[in-house]
């Protein structure tokens, strides 16, 4: 797939609303036929990768006619121990294990390719079982290692400096497909780097997480689950365009991680320009909902900014943020525009970014400046979007693992 493949489906017009229903493997319909598959000739299979620990235990009671602990072994298999199959669960008796082989299937996406960037940050391509593929990124920072994740293939917001958003959206991912990127990615550190843990989630890679609210926020229950991977809340960050219904959504959530905006712009006029989703929600409606989103004590709001030259890194662009951002608890990334082909824009001078820094930083706001990382491998924000080394020969160290 390259940059400037045509989506198969048209792409939900910014303006709309987000498709909830989009074809989501594993997303469940009601809590009584959760994840089913429906091709024709096979029966509909459920996605155990994709139930949170709740709904695995409804299943195991409508679908199993088995208790409720039932469900959260299996849980505990799938998540907390990646067992590639039924009957890998030992502790389940024999047939219940034979009931889950024929009615069950457990989301896996293969590892296609892992590139490694001259810094460190690795990027794996993975491939879904309908054969497309998505990307996701390992960014080692100190002791620190992020992985970055993709929610949707593609993405419908048409963000005008973003590299994914020219595939335009091809689908949803579903919730096994967006968890399994943590577990290939845990698979291949403890291969690679048994030391290393993933210490922080961010929904940064391809799509739009809100746009994909669903799946989103079921991914996020097993991410954190305690019999799951167990992360912190604190330790996962939601990136958002703005889409101010997810925020609320995500507002009300129970557990709720750090929420990033890509803010972008400091007038509506540009941000309508660079991003057509703010001519929905502009920008005074998108600061209400956040100013609205509940944060924790001593948790902040980040907001992205990605620096066009001559488009949005003036000083009085500094200014105009201070004075928007500065009634909200909040940091400030400074993200110089990572280059990819064809796109009408270029990243500012080094005095530029430094002197947008320093007034963003004179208006009160903490700022940080991102500096790129991976972006010789294209797996740098805004990069991804399945370029492969056929088509750049530039790229960095490319190691074929088709499994
Ligand atoms: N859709 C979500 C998450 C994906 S984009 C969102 O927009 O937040 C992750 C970040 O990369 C966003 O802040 C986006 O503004 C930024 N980004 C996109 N293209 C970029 C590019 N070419 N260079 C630098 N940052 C970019």
């Amino acid at each position: 797939m390259s940059v400037t493949s045509k989506p198969e489906h048209a792409p939900a017009a910014p303006d709309q609303a987000p498709p909830e229903s989009a074809e989501s493997p594993g997303s469940p319909a009601s809590a009584k036929s959760p994840n089913s598959e429906k091709s024709p000739g096979s029966p509909k299979l459920i996605d155990l990768k994709a139930l949170t620990y709740d709904e695995a235990a409804s299943v195991a009671e409508s679908e199993l006619g088995e208790p409720r602990f039932r469900g959260e072994q299996i849980f505990r298999w799938v998540h907390g121990r990646r067992a590639a199959s039924p009957a890998e669960m030992s502790d389940l008796p024999k047939r219940v294990r034979a009931e889950l082989e024929g009615a069950a299937r457990i989301e896996r996406l293969a590892v296609d390719q892992v590139q490694r960037s001259a810094d460190g940050t690795r990027k794996l391509r993975l491939l879904t079982s309908d054969g497309r593929a998505i990307e996701t990124v390992l960014i080692p920072d100190g002791d620190k290692l992020t992985q970055c994740i993709s929610s949707q293939v593609g993405c419908a917001l048409d963000c005008q400096f973003c590299a994914t958003a020219k595939m335009g959206l091809l689908r949803n991912l579903g919730v096994g497909e967006i968890v399994d990127q943590v577990y290939r990615a845990l698979d291949f550190l403890a291969a690679e780097e048994p030391d290393r843990r993933i210490t922080n989630i961010v929904y940064m890679g391809m799509g739009e997480p809100l746009h994909n609210f669903k799946a989103v926020s079921r991914s996020l229950d097993i991410l954190m689950h305690e019999h799951g991977a167990n992360f912190s809340h604190r330790r996962i960050t939601v990136s958002t365009v703005g889409l101010v219904p997810g925020i609320r959504k995500l507002g009300a959530l129970p557990v709720r991680p750090n929420l990033a905006v890509s803010l972008n712009a400091s007038s509506d006029a540009v941000r309508d320009e660079i991003m057509p989703i703010n001519r929905r929600f502009p920008i005074a409606e998108l600061l209400r909902a956040v100013r609205e989103f509940p944060l924790e004590k001593r948790r902040s709001i980040t907001f992205e900014y990605v620096l066009l030259a001559g488009k949005n890194d003036s000083v009085d662009d500094a200014v105009r943020l201070g004075k928007l951002l500065r009634p909200i608890r909040c940091k400030l990334n400074v993200i110089p525009w990572n280059p990819h082909p064809g796109a009408p824009y270029e990243r500012p001078s080094p005095e530029a970014i430094e002197a947008f820094q320093q007034e963003a930083r004179r208006q009160g706001l903490p700022t940080y400046l991102r500096t790129p990382r991976g972006d010789d491998i294209d797996a740098a924000c805004g990069q991804l979007a399945n370029r492969t080394r056929d088509d750049d020969p530039g790229a960095g160290e490319l190691v074929s693992l088709r499994t």
